[in-house]
């Protein structure tokens, strides 16, 4: 399997400065293509009925484990596909571009379910939690956001009390993706509300549990194809070998966890972006007006000339901040940068490929509109658009030694 080829020669590939190539090395060029071909033979012509139908894609993210796409960085020895950070940006690129719902099933395993666990979980805790979630049965969830605090995450509420050998969880989390049809969660609650976000601690709840119950399912604008919900937490006893990390880590775990989440989610709007200029040039050269295809026109190629421009801009981005994690390197203002590149291009391009279609960029008959509504999503989630300019901005006045 191309994957397996991949995985063997990424470790070989000497380390380098990405934003200087020309092109990928071979190896993950390898890697894009075996995406790109599943995605285009198994997600894009179901992409439609899976937003149109609410469904959850369970065969193909079935498929995607078996590919090695639902764990990439986790080493093999915990049934990873021990690929880098990198390979993952660039598989999760090619998996949005068919289908931004099954991105976002994958990078929520990935980076905010699995990667946390693998920071940060000992021995047990990698045995039970990530090797059976990483070939696409089973998937994991995290839930940080509560319905009275998003942005504002040190001011959880969800509490946790020990008592005995067990910690008592009592709370909601909000907006959980992955939520209906995970088979565990990792959680963040206070267990000491006097520290306010230093008394927050993680925890691997397994699902069902009693004592945990669903919200309704949300009913969302874009990315329909994954499910988002409420967690409820009533006396939900959850053992403390399930504790991740220290007591009071969590906000730490939560912030680096979402660090590296950005990678994945800048990937899943370079995905979506890509999807709608590939459908805009498409249009753009079949559609007749004025006796010529729409293409020989100079508005609609300056749109082109823009919309391949911010794409490009945002995957330089967004794969030099992979590049830096690879190489144990500070990344937090870049994964920023790339997020808020990536997801203002995902909107800016598909906006611009409904006005490219016209009247066909509106109707549900041509894929246009559902890029613009996946894209949305993007700059809201892992981080809004103004928490990252807030990210950014500090990272920047730090170097400034201010
Ligand atoms: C489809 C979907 C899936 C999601 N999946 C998950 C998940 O799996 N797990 C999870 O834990 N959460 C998840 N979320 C929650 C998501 O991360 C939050 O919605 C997001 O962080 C914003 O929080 P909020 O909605 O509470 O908005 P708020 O924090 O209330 O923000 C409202 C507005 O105020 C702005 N704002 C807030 N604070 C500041 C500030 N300091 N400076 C400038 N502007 C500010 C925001 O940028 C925004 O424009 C998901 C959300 C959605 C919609």
């Amino acid at each position: 399997m191309a994957l397996n080829l991949a995985r063997k020669c990424i470790g070989q590939v000497p380390s380098r400065c990405i934003a200087s190539l020309a092109s990928l090395p071979e190896t993950h060029q390898m890697l894009q293509k075996t995406c790109r071909d599943f995605a285009e033979a198994e997600l894009k012509p179901h992409a439609a009925k899976f937003d149109k139908e609410h469904l959850y894609p369970k065969d193909q993210i079935k498929k995607m484990g078996e590919l090695g796409l639902m764990a990439v960085d986790v080493p093999e020895e915990f049934g990873g596909t021990g690929l880098d950070y990198l390979a993952y940006a660039i598989a999760m690129e090619e998996i949005s571009r068919g289908c931004a719902s099954a991105g976002v099933i994958m990078s929520v395993n990935n980076s905010l379910y699995l990667g946390p666990i693998l920071k940060f979980g000992n021995q047990k805790q990698k045995e039970n939690f990530i090797t059976p979630f990483a070939n696409g049965v089973k998937i994991g969830c995290f839930a940080l956001s509560e319905p009275g605090n998003g942005s504002d995450a040190g001011a959880a509420s969800t509490m946790a009390v020990a008592k005995g050998s067990d910690y008592i969880l009592n709370g909601t989390k909000a907006w959980i993706t992955n939520g209906y049809e995970s088979e565990a969660t990792v959680v963040f609650a206070t267990t000491d509300k006097a520290k306010k976000h230093k008394g927050i601690s993680a925890f691997i709840v397994p699902k069902p549990t009693t004592g945990l119950t669903l919200g309704k399912k949300e009913d969302k604008m874009g990315i329909r194809g994954s499910s988002t919900c409420s967690l409820i937490f009533e006396d939900c006893q959850v053992p403390s070998e399930n504790l991740l990390g220290e007591p009071g880590l969590g906000f730490k775990i939560a912030m680096m966890t979402l660090d590296a989440g950005r990678i994945g989610i800048a990937s899943q709007g370079l995905g979506i972006a890509q999807a709608a200029l590939d459908c805009a040039v498409d249009y753009a050269s079949k559609r007749q007006a004025f006796g010529a295809p729409i293409s020989k026109l100079q508005a609609i190629q300056h749109k082109i000339a823009n919309m391949a421009m911010r794409l490009e801009a945002a995957r330089l981005l967004t794969w030099r901040a992979a590049f830096l994690k690879d190489n144990k390197k500070p990344f937090t203002k870049e994964a920023a940068m790339a997020k808020l590149a990536a997801s203002e291009a995902a909107t800016y391009i598909s906006h611009q490929a409904i006005q490219i279609l016209g009247g066909m960029g509106y109707v549900s008959d041509m894929p246009a509109e559902r890029h613009y509504r996946d894209a949305r999503i993007t700059e809201i989630y892992e981080g809004t658009s103004e928490i990252q300019r807030l990210v950014i901005a500090a990272n920047v006045f730090k170097e400034y030694g201010l």
